[in-house]
């Protein structure tokens, strides 16, 4: 542009010489040529002096605008972008959580097709592209279900997704394929370093985050197309941001709370989710007036006006709900006349797509909320349900990840973690901690003569017994395959023979009964306490193993302390 304006002065400078040197013309298209030349000049002079007049003209400013457009395009995906890269940092995070000894990255399909770009990894190791003919992604996309590959001296693509190495032959990776509306767009990749650290309640747990983030995407798909006023936008990302997904339900209402006050009018905001049996629902949150139904209280979502939208799985929108829906109670029987609420705006929250709760809100008067008022309430509650569907998932991964799968006890790693946690906690408290190490007589001998599934099931139910036999607050875990410990919280070692002998007792008077097989076994425990054997956790293990091996010198079947 400034090229055509140069031209243009100069078009202009020769227009006014060339008028100048000849003065005396009357026809008719000099005086348009000099219509011009004054018209120009003037130009020159507004622009000169007046720079800011001609602004909407210039060039410079179409570039800001175009600026300004791109900034908030931007920024409205930068909103979604954010919960996005949350959700695959919180998955990347758990992958961890399930197991240390692995390396993940989530790779998505690049914008020209050419391959897999990294958009998050729990190591730098994991490359940040991968080409579209690489064999292993390949793989996965072909396959569209989790694969499980090990390294193998033929087998291409390794080097290109973990750098040049030396090979030590039982490196696996678990890849998991990521879709979105239907198609495959991506991959998670799992690396171990040798494929003994992986167990098949892993690859189930990965598989399960997989499809967290498949879901997450078409969360964020409908969170972005909903994404409408930009100050509203911003206080629903803070939402995010102040909430871990680790954070409870109660934390997420709270909050709720908070962002209705500031964007809605009510006289009462009543956020409800469905129990477990389906038909009632329980009120996790009120505001405003709370005389009619309060925190806590549980009801029957027929025919209620607060169970509508979890029933139709719909928007309720109404001013004259007392009109619409005639044979409707809000709660309870015969509550619709206690209050006179007129004006509602009800929406459900979703798991899949399914009614598992609502968020109302509710007002005296008769006027109507707007459609501005349901769009950004609908953006509230889509939010909301994401952020619960992805709490929901973290607690169902983080439970089953600290779990063993056979008996439903703390695993290993988990007991040990709690027990570092208890061993701290009594320190500072001076409470005593009782550790009992118990380990199953001759069980390979069950498991020689009626083989490995009869063995689980007397695992199952000696895991049984000892959880009947000790207190809601004691920690049990399975220590490894047989072997089982029990932390007695808050309990001198003289406390704990009692309770060691009990469960040994117990153990040994059950008769195991399945398939018409009965079988009769023992156990070994040996005690160790906190802190008058040892104040580590490392030593008390060791003292309390110790005793255990004791007690099994000595025949098994009772309790030994430790020295
Ligand atoms: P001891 O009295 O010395 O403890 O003898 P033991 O046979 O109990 O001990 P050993 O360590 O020799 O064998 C433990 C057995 O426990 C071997 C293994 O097959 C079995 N086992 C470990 N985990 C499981 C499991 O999850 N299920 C089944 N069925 N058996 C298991
Ligand atoms: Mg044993
Ligand atoms: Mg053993």
């Amino acid at each position: 542009m400034d090229f055509r304006r140069q031209i243009t002065a100069v078009a202009l400078f020769f227009l006014i010489l060339y008028l100048f040197m000849m003065p005396n013309q009357d026809a008719l298209i000099f005086s348009i040529l000099k219509g011009i030349a004054i018209g120009g000049l003037a130009m020159v002079f507004i622009t000169y002096a007046f720079p800011s007049i001609l602004k909407f003209n210039s060039d410079e400013n179409n570039d800001e605008d175009k600026q300004k457009t791109a900034e908030s395009e931007f920024g409205l995906s930068s909103v979604v972008k954010s919960h996005y890269e949350r959700l695959l940092t919180q998955v990347v995070d758990l992958v961890s959580v399930v197991n240390p000894a692995y390396s993940t990255g989530v790779y998505m399909v690049d914008k020209e097709g050419q391959g897999y770009t990294r958009q998050n990894s729990s190591e730098n190791d994991l490359s940040s592209f991968i080409t579209e003919k690489n064999s292993i992604v390949s793989e996965i996309i072909h396959q569209n279900k989790p694969v499980i590959l090990k390294k193998n001296k033929h087998h291409e693509g390794w080097a290109e997704i973990l750098g040049e190495r030396s090979w030590r032959g039982s490196e696996t990776i678990l890849g998991f394929p990521i879709s979105f509306s239907g198609h495959i767009v991506g991959a998670m990749l799992v690396f171990t370093d040798h494929f003994s650290s992986i167990n098949d309640q892993d690859i189930h747990i990965i598989e399960k985050l997989g499809e967290i983030i498949t879901h997450g995407m078409t969360d964020l798909e409908q969170m972005e197309s909903l994404m409408v006023d930009n100050y509203f936008n911003s206080r629903v990302t803070n939402l995010f941001d102040q909430l871990e997904v680790k954070s409870d339900q109660s934390e997420l209402f709270e909050s709720i709370r908070g962002l209705c006050r500031a964007f809605f009018q009510y006289d009462k905001l009543t956020i409800t989710m469905v129990d477990s049996d389906q038909s009632t629902a329980k009120i996790k949150l009120v505001d405003g007036l709370h005389d009619d139904a309060d925190e806590g209280q549980s009801f029957n979502m027929i025919n209620t006006l607060h169970g509508l939208a979890v029933q139709e799985n719909r928007m309720i929108h109404s001013n004259t709900w007392f009109d619409e829906f005639p044979e409707m109670n809000r709660f309870n029987p015969n509550d619709r006349d206690t209050f006179n609420f007129m004006s509602v705006l009800s929406i459900p929250l979703r798991s899949n797509g399914e009614a598992v709760g609502a968020i109302s809100l509710e007002r005296l008067k008769s006027k109507k909320y707007t459609d501005t008022d349901a769009r950004l309430f609908e953006l509230l509650c889509g939010t909301v349900s994401s952020i619960l569907n992805w709490q929901q998932e973290y607690n169902r991964v983080h439970e089953s990840s600290i779990h063993d799968g056979l008996t439903g006890l703390l695993n290993h790693k988990a007991f040990l973690d709690r027990f570092e946690e208890e061993v701290s906690r009594a320190g500072r408290f001076n409470h005593m901690l009782g550790l009992v190490i118990l380990d199953l007589d001759k069980f390979k001998s069950i498991n020689d003569s009626y083989g490995h599934l009869y063995g689980d099931y007397v695992l199952e139910e000696v895991s049984s017994i000892i959880k009947e036999n000790v207190r809601a607050i004691d920690v049990v875990g399975r220590y490894g395959g047989e072997e089982f410990a029990v932390l007695l919280v808050n309990t001198d070692i003289q406390q704990c023979i009692p309770l060691a002998e009990r469960i040994v007792r117990k153990i040994s008077e059950k008769t195991f009964l399945k398939n018409g097989i009965a079988v009769n076994v023992t156990i070994s425990a040996g005690m160790a306490g906190f802190p008058i054997h040892a104040d580590q956790v490392r030593e008390l293990i060791s003292k309390a193993d110790k005793a255990m091996y004791e007690t099994k010198r000595i025949g098994g079947n009772s309790v030994t302390i430790s020295e």
